[in-house]
């Protein structure tokens, strides 16, 4: 294989692996083999594998399936990556890779890849992934030289996982490295979860994820809806609708930004623990009273839809110069969340009104 065809293949390989909810992910990604458009402070992410051979069994993945001999040493995806950088065409770069034959080989060459990329005078983004099971010593040298380090937990508990790969062990091969690489980079990590792919419900992924927050403080969770690929066991399984993995990055902003309850988030699934295909927060304001604009706390504002939390401290900042007095008032504080009045009142009256119908 040329190495112009496997720096192809391990690029498409890399593609499940998430650093940006699929949905931020720009059109011009699909223009540009190897590139993701990221989001925030890296705008064009080359997302790679160091080996596309993989000797573990994971039911949903297609790197297992792959016979080819496709691999880069470091020095070789390194020196790949630099060209990219110089002539401004990545200026990022998500790290991952199979398991040809131990993990602590593939984790070395994770480490020594981002290595060499500092020492040659690379100074952009870099997310490494650290691979279930890894040592804890690769773990703090990735987090020396990574901006951001993650460790995809797959599936929401021991027994799902079981359902989808035989050889990870869920406590000792991902939680404990959870932990390690919790410790070694604090609130700058992150996982990813296949969603649909073990027939876990949203209350077992959200129960999981709502532990995962508390717990470890990740920056963000990643959620891949399950996509069935050819020459795999699940080539038959239903793909994941779209909508049920945008759902869940609701649900999850829901515990992570706006600071619900797993509780008041559990009150929006169906009989059978899954999301409807409704925005979550709109369901629960339902159920609430209308938010006095000028007296209410900003936890109350964080509950509002349409209202995020750098509006709603806004708000809380402008009301202290000023009573406001309608929406235009909102809008002047950067609110413009479609159908915001609904949700809330600016006096005593409209307060008391309580529920309001849709
Ligand atoms: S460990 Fe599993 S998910 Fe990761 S590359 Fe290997 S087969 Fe795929």
């Amino acid at each position: 294989m040329s190495r112009a065809a496997q720096v192809a293949a391990l690029t498409r390989a890399a593609r499940f692996d998430l650093c940006v909810p699929e949905s931020e992910e720009g059109k011009r990604a699909r223009r540009m083999p190897g590139l993701s458009i990221a989001s925030g402070r890296c705008r064009r992410m080359m997302k790679v594998l160091l080996h596309g051979r993989c000797a573990y069994d994971c039911a949903y993945c297609g790197v297992r399936t792959c016979r080819q001999d496709c691999s880069l040493s470091p020095a070789e995806l390194a020196d790949i990556f630099l060209k990219m950088w110089r002539e401004g065409r990545a200026d990022g770069l998500f790290l991952s890779s199979g398991i040809p034959r131990d993990v602590d080989e593939a984790m070395e060459g994770i480490v020594e890849t981002g290595e060499i990329l500092r020492r040659r005078g690379y100074d952009g983004y870099m997310h490494l992934k650290v691979l279930p099971g890894a040592a804890r010593s690769d773990i703090t040298d990735l987090a020396r030289v990574a901006d951001r380090i993650s460790i995809n937990i797959e599936a929401p508990s021991a027994s799902r996982l079981s359902e989808l790969a035989g050889v990870k062990d869920y406590r000792q091969d991902i939680e404990k490295r959870q932990t390690w690489v919790a410790d070694a980079m604090p609130g700058r990590h992150t996982t990813q979860l296949v969603v649909g792919a073990a027939g876990e419900s949203d209350a077992e992924v959200l129960t999981c994820i709502a532990g995962q927050y508390r717990r470890l403080a990740p920056a963000r969770i990643y959620y891949s809806g399950f996509s069935p690929l050819a020459g795999t066991p699940l080539a038959s399984h239903d793909p994941t609708p779209l909508w049920r993995q945008n759902r869940l990055y609701q649900a999850d902003a829901l515990l992570r930004l706006y600071h619900f309850s797993m509780e008041e988030v559990a009150g929006v699934l169906d009989e059978e623990g899954f999301l409807r295909n409704a925005d979550p927060k709109r369901l629960l304001a339902r159920e609430r009273p209308r938010v006095d604009v000028n007296r209410a706390p900003l936890a109350d504002f964080l509950r509002v839809p349409g209202i995020g939390p750098k509006n709603a401290r806004r708000v809380l900042a402008a009301r202290e110069k000023a009573p406001l007095r309608s929406e235009r008032d909102l809008r002047a504080c950067g609110v413009r969340g479609r159908g915001v009045g609904r949700y809330v009142a600016f006096g005593d009256g409209d307060v008391q009104s309580g529920i309001f119908d849709f």
